[in-house]
């Protein structure tokens, strides 16, 4: 059985694998390594696994996208959470699985013969399931959008989960691995062979592996390693709002405008709703984020506009109704992480660069143990460290990111 632990100082122990970060990306990895037969510690500096841009998610899953190397680790994760039970090997784990589908929906007609390419393109990279939905069965199927929606993308598979659970799922069903909380990293060590050891606030881990999953911290690790990493970090905000309006469609899919970049759900006791910023700008690695004072204003009023029964929701608030949180996503030069060995430090690993490490967490994690035990190799690996040296990627042009 796993343990989760504050330890005690340490002078020198030892690991076949240590990682670093207890979000969900950390915590997926450690459960694979751990199942690979590895002994596996995982160090977090926080007091608890799934408190920083994990818990600031809004917890959604999608198999929309139009990349291949998207594409395929998404459909593995979605498969796994479906079946997180028998994964981690625990009857016992809730985690909330909702699937009611993204629907992405425009009223610019401009936009429609994208959003039917996009479809198309699901279907040639072998996603089950994906729809293009015209206007007649758009306004029948989901009648609280406004009269001028006039097409939409959507899969019912996609949706949304706890990631506490999710996380915690993962690291109760990692075998002997040891989770360490309040254990921060402060060093990686080097010698001829690569990294042989993490370096930490109660002791030294001697290790010949280290996998990255240090978040909006990737960066900073990478650097104790000599790694310098090509990754943004930019806040992203969400607003909660507690209510029990009756014109609330409690059955609704995640509804992204792709107009104006608004997007909402429903959530226990009432909605999330926000809007991707085009023009945020890249902020350092922060534990503590400062929110918008006009962010749910800004986000009501975007995700209104084809979702009306907000603005009626909206009338009737009051300001203890409205909670706004903020976390970072990472970003990468295509916009897709970074899994698999670094090349550059023999044993250093990266699973990180994320702005959706929530729903590609469980495929992720598994790629890269099965890298790092040899069941992979690693140049089969489309979303591999190397691709940026080589010149061998493209930003794509899946919605929403
Ligand atoms: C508003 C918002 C909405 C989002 N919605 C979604 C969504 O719907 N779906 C989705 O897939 N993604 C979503 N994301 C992105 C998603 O939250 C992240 O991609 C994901 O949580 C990343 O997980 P992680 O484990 O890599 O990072 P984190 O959860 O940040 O975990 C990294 C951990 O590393 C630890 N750490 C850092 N440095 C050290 C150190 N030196 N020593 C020890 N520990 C260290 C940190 O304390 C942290 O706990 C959203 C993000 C935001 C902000």
């Amino acid at each position: 059985m796993s343990e989760i632990t504050i330890p005690k100082e340490f002078d020198t122990i030892t690991a076949d694998a240590v990682v670093i970060g207890g979000g969900i990306v950390g915590s997926a990895t450690a459960f694979w390594l751990s199942k690979a037969g590895m002994k596996t510690i995982l160090v977090e500096k926080r007091d608890a696994l799934s408190t920083l841009t994990t818990a600031a998610s809004v917890e959604c899953f999608r198999t929309q996208f139009t990349e291949k190397s998207m594409a395929d680790l998404a459909l593995a994760s979605v498969e796994m959470f479906e079946n997180f039970n028998d994964v981690v090997g625990l009857p016992g784990i809730d985690i909330h699985m909702t699937q009611r589908g993204y629907l992405f929906v425009t009223d610019d007609e401009a936009q429609l013969p994208d959003l039917k390419k996009a479809v198309d393109q699901y279907h040639a990279i072998g996603i089950p399931g994906a729809e293009f939905i015209g206007t007649d069965d758009l306004h029948k199927r989901f009648a609280f959008l406004a009269p001028q929606a006039l097409g939409a993308t959507f899969n019912i598979r996609d949706g949304w989960l706890s990631t506490h659970e999710a996380t915690y799922g993962f690291a109760k069903g990692a075998g002997d691995a040891a989770f360490f909380m309040k254990t921060e990293v402060t060093d990686i060590q080097t010698d001829s062979q690569g990294v042989s050891a993490v370096k930490t606030d109660k002791g030294t881990i001697s290790t010949r592996l280290v996998i990255n999953c240090a978040g909006p911290f990737a960066g900073v690790i990478g650097k104790m390693a000599g790694l310098d990493m090509p990754l943004r970090t930019v806040r992203r905000q969400k607003a909660y709002i507690k209510t029990d309006h009756p014109d609330l469609p409690a059955a609704a899919p995640f509804t992204v405008d792709l107009v104006n970049h608004g997007y909402w759900r429903p959530e226990a006791g009432g909605l999330l709703c926000a809007w991707v910023d085009p023009d945020e700008p890249d902020s350092p690695p922060a534990d503590e984020l400062t929110t918008d004072w006009d962010f749910a204003a800004e986000s009501i009023h975007r995700v209104s506009r084809l979702n009306p029964f907000l603005e009626k929701v909206a009338d009737n608030l009051k300001a203890e109704d409205v909670n706004v949180s903020a976390g970072q996503y990472v970003y990468t030069p295509d916009d897709k992480p970074v899994i698999g060995p670094s090349g550059e430090i023999e044993g250093f690993y990266l699973n990180c660069g994320y702005w959706c490490g929530v729903m590609m967490s469980p495929g992720a994690g598994k790629r890269v143990a099965d890298i790092a035990t040899g069941k992979m190799d690693n140049a089969d690996n489309p979303l591999r460290y190397s691709r940026f040296r080589e010149g061998d990627f493209e930003k794509g042009d899946t919605f929403l990111k």
